[in-house]
């Protein structure tokens, strides 16, 4: 079995250094492939750094340089790179730009790959499927690129997207991960929490992207990580945003609009909540669900004074709360 996963990780390196020469150096990867990440203005030592690429389009160009080269089909089907039926093969990757996956000792598990060109039929990103070596709900892509920069600025900023993840390193911020297209899991945030406790959430200023963010932060405050929030505005993710500010208005847009996670609720809910009391009370109930899931006392009792302040509530009926919530969760 660890034979298997060796044998996994060596084709899956093989297929990384194939699509990343062939965006630098083959004429279809660089008219297609690098011309599209240029005209979004990723730096080369953007893409170098992550290892990015381009899969030929076609049947099997990869699949059959592959074997070419004595990968065996076996393996090439279970990392997912080659599609096999009993009376048909295609490479899964054609004619998309690829972004690599890498586990924390910086080995290629697996793979996204997005179109070019976006249409409604076919889905932007495609990712490899799971396998021996890559089980999507453990990992977070960037972590490996990441982690010596957690540790340095003991803090991790969690984005939705590859492009999110380059940009910010391009933007000189380089402590960020991407939860890639998966909801949030406690296994991706214990592996936060090896670096640092202290998780910044930045996903997409649209509505998928708050009502992930909420969900996020109990999910975090669950595992006794602390939590900040940033709200991007409506329409920007943190890769269009970057660009659109430049790399000191992105990071002076951060330092500023930070906030914890109560004060992103408190903001967020007031907005609908406005002077309707029987609507304040069910904010209440909800910020005090979130305090009550943090596992230190300590931590809950300073959040809970804030809570008091923000909302103007007593702070005793607000432990009382806590403790109704609490004996709920058990
Ligand atoms: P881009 O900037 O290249 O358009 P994005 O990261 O902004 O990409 P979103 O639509 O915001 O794309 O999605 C966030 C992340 O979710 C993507 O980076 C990808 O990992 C994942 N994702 C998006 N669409 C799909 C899809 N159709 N299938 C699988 N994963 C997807
Ligand atoms: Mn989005
Ligand atoms: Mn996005
Ligand atoms: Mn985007």
């Amino acid at each position: 079995l660890k034979d298997e996963r060796e044998s996994l990780m060596i084709v899956s390196s093989f297929a990384q250094k194939f699509f990343t020469r062939y965006l630098w150096n083959e004429n279809e990867g660089r008219t297609i492939g690098l011309s599209y990440f240029r005209e979004r203005s990723f730096r080369d030592d953007v893409l170098k750094k992550f290892e990015v690429g381009f899969a030929p389009d076609g049947k099997t160009p990869f699949t059959e340089a592959a074997q070419k080269q004595g990968y065996k089909i076996d393996f090439l089907e279970k990392t997912g790179l080659t599609i096999v039926r009993d009376d048909w093969q295609r490479d899964r990757f054609a004619g998309r730009v690829i972004f690599p996956i890498h586990n924390l000792a910086g080995r290629v598990i697996a793979f996204g790959g997005r179109i070019l060109k976006e249409d409604k039929k076919t889905a932007k990103y495609l990712n490899s499927p799971e396998s021996e070596i890559y089980h999507k709900s453990k990992v977070l892509y960037g972590i490996y690129q990441a982690k010596r920069s957690i540790t340095k600025n003991e803090k991790c900023y969690l984005v939705e997207g590859y492009t999110d993840v380059l940009s910010m390193h391009q933007a000189g911020i380089e402590n960020v991960v991407a939860s890639s297209g998966t909801a949030l899991t406690p296994d991706q945030i214990r592996l936060m929490k090896r670096f640092s406790p202290n998780i910044t959430i930045i996903y997409d200023g649209d509505e998928a992207g708050i009502k992930a963010s909420l969900r996020g932060i109990d999910l975090v405050l669950e595992e006794g990580m602390n939590v900040k929030v940033l709200l991007l505005p409506d329409g920007e993710d943190p890769d269009s945003f970057a660009k659109k500010m430049g790399a000191s208005g992105f990071t002076n847009y951060i330092r500023e609009n930070e906030t914890d996670f109560i004060q992103f609720k408190t903001r967020l809910l007031l907005k609908t909540t406005e002077n309707d009391p029987v609507a304040k009370a069910r904010l209440i109930t909800d910020v005090i669900r979130s305090i009550s899931v943090i596992p230190d006392s300590i931590t809950r009792s300073v959040y809970i004074k804030e809570c008091s302040k923000l909302l103007s509530v007593n702070e005793e009926v607000l432990y009382t709360e806590v403790r109704k919530q609490k004996s709920k969760q058990t």
